[in-house]
């Protein structure tokens, strides 16, 4: 959620700014801002509600010189998004800029002492108890800037990343994080870049520190990063390489992120399963299979925590777990498990789903987990971020960044982890015979090929999207391993065309939902050819006996289904625990195509964000 950016070196600092913030537009936000010493000294503040764009405008005949500044991208959780609470946010006297990610709990408590004390606020922001905090613990006390932010962030409760600009010390940029994500870049020249994650800073440098939480970082010119915790003692922490690449940033000719990102989807599978499954494609090797043996084959019970998306495939991993390794699995959003007081045992464990690796509520999950005893399994995209750094092990999807708000790749590249652990699992616990797990590990390497076919598909389904471009509801249908694909596809449609869609288990549809259906309700359902097909056909006689209209995925060459419904989308056949990977791929393709017939800004949904690093 919301973008932090900061340069201080030799070069322009304001085009850095805005090109970095153009970069984290993807995580979502109302309002933007810049601040920047500039060449006379002066610490300017800018910022405007909307786009980036806007505050470009705002710019236009502003004073943008000075090689010193940070920037935000904003996504309001306390106070309208208007450009009064939009960061950065000046200290009473004007000296300090601080910009900030998150949330501090305990913000009403500080301000009203500070309040009491004659200090005037100028925004409702919890954020603004930070920089008003900072510069009256540094001019009651007398201590300089780090002192000061060091004594602050003692009193505070809550998530944050800051970067703080000091007037008085142009030469410097300060920042600290607590559950929210910042990287810092190490320019050739001395010069040194801040992010919320590496994409603003991949084309200046390649190496980067990614603090760590309770880390204070003094990025100040002619000296080395100086990184520090709350206490003031010196922290370490490794210098990395770079992992992004320009080109994966582009959109690389498609008019949206989403579109090329589900295009990508079988080379992101090639990549996620390299190097894992061996050439001969007849056996998956997980470094952490192999480190934690005991722990994992050993498991009583297995918790999935995640939110969102990463629930849909944490629901496709139950199956697959149950189904193979025989464990049972249960399926938790972590928003709701962390504040259950579940019952967790040392034997269990749990494994966190985010994209990000940043989803506040996930990373609370785990937390808890860990305090319980549990071992704690990581799948994540985003390599170096806090879910990897706060399990025990996991396994990275390797699906390159994902930059459309709505999740396609990431999705994808979940499941296709799970079934891999899922099998690897299978084959220690020898709950399934040899010959079964390589056949199925060999046709897991054949399911990119197949995501290539199913892709095929996507000009029948863009003739198809006008059609559903009024509908106020539609109704996603599956059962089994294709019920989770169900849930995801009406989260797709509801994400990026704003219609209304519920995802059921098929058979569930006649308690309840069947009451809505009529000829203006679609109804799609997936029916490819597996144990419960003959069933999926009865509920689609259901439906079509109510007058409802039907768009049936089928397995290529199915006459029967094609006799009763509206439409058919033919898919590739493969075994029934990996269709979800092949069946999701026309139902993103359907809800990208449907929001775009009706105009909507498919890479950046309203309200949505990316990276959930709040709760
Ligand atoms: N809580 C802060 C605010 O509402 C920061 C939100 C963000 O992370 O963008 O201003």
């Amino acid at each position: 959620m919301c973008g932090i950016v900061g340069y201080i070196g030799q070069k322009k600092a304001y085009p850095i700014l805005i090109k970095g913030l153009k970069r984290l537009e993807y995580r979502g936000y109302d309002s933007a801002g810049v601040a920047m010493i500039d060449t006379k000294g002066g610490l300017n503040v800018y910022k405007a509600k909307g786009k980036v764009a806007d505050l470009e405008a705002f710019c236009e005949d502003k004073d943008i010189s000075g090689n010193a500044g940070i920037a935000h991208t904003r996504w309001a959780t306390h106070g309208e998004p208007n450009s009064a609470n939009a960061h950065p946010h000046y200290s009473a006297s004007g000296r300090l800029a601080l910009i900030h990610n998150g949330i501090i709990e305990n913000y009403a408590t500080i301000k009203e002492n500070l309040v009491a004390r004659g200090i005037q606020f100028k925004s409702v922001t919890d954020t603004e108890v930070l920089v008003q905090l900072i510069e009256h613990i540094m001019v009651s006390n007398d201590l300089d800037l780090l002192e000061a932010v060091q004594v602050a962030l003692h009193q505070v409760i809550g998530a944050y990343a800051i970067a703080i600009l000091d007037r008085e010390h142009p030469d410097t940029i300060i920042c600290a994080r607590q559950s929210s994500p910042l990287v810092v870049g190490l320019g050739e020249d001395g010069d040194f870049y801040l992010a919320s994650d590496a994409s603003p800073i991949a084309e200046y440098t390649d190496k980067v520190v990614y603090l760590n939480d309770g880390d204070i970082a003094v990025m100040r010119l002619g000296e080395k990063l100086k990184v520090v915790n709350l206490d003031n003692e010196t922290q370490h922490p490794k210098v990395k390489q770079i992992d992004v690449t320009l080109g994966q940033l582009e959109k690389g000719g498609y008019p949206f992120f989403m579109l090329k990102e589900i295009f990508e989807q079988p080379n992101c599978l090639r990549d996620c399963m390299r190097g894992r499954i061996n050439v001969e494609g007849d056996r998956i090797t997980l470094s952490a299979v192999i480190d934690f043996r005991e722990k994992l084959a050993g498991a009583r019970r297995i918790i999935i925590v995640a939110c969102g998306t990463s629930w849909h495939a944490g629901l496709i991993g139950k199956q697959l777990f149950e189904s193979l390794c025989r464990i049972p699995v249960e399926v938790e959003y972590a928003s709701e498990f962390r504040y259950r007081e579940p019952v967790i045992f040392p034997d269990d464990v749990v494994i966190a789903i985010s994209q990000s690796g940043e989803t506040a509520d996930t990373l609370a999950a785990i937390e808890l987990a860990r305090q319980a005893g549990a071992f704690v399994f990581g799948v994540c995209n985003a390599i170096g971020a806090s879910i990897p750094r706060q399990t025990q092990t996991g396994v990275y999807i390797h699906v390159g960044p994902e930059i459309g708000v709505a999740s396609t790749k990431a999705f994808t590249g979940q499941v296709t982890v799970l079934s891999m652990l899922a099998l690897c699992l299978a084959n220690e616990r020898r709950t399934i015979p040899g010959d079964v797990y390589k056949e199925m590990v060999a046709e897991l390497t054949r399911i990119p090929e197949k995501m290539e076919e199913a892709l095929k598909t996507n000009e029948q389904i863009e003739r198809l999207a006008p059609i559903f471009t009024y509908a106020k509801n539609c109704l996603y249908l599956g059962r089994g391993y294709n019920y989770p694909v169900a849930l995801e596809g009406a989260l797709k449609l509801k994400e990026i065309s704003y219609i209304h869609a519920e995802g059921y288990p098929a058979a569930e549809m006649k308690h309840g939902p069947i009451a809505l259906i009529d000829s203006e309700m679609p109804v799609f359902v997936i029916a490819t050819r597996d144990k419960l097909y003959e069933k999926v056909i009865s509920n689609i006689q259901e439906v079509r006996a109510r007058g409802g209209r039907v768009t049936a995925l089928v397995t290529a060459g199915d006459e029967q289904i094609r006799r009763l419904a509206d439409h058919v989308i033919e898919l590739p056949d493969t075994l029934e625990c990996f269709q979800p990977l092949i069946a999701s791929i026309p139902l993103q393709l359907l809800a990208y195509h449907i929001a775009v017939c009706k105009g909507k800004d498919v890479d950046r949904p309203r309200n949505l964000a990316k990276s959930v690093t709040v709760e």
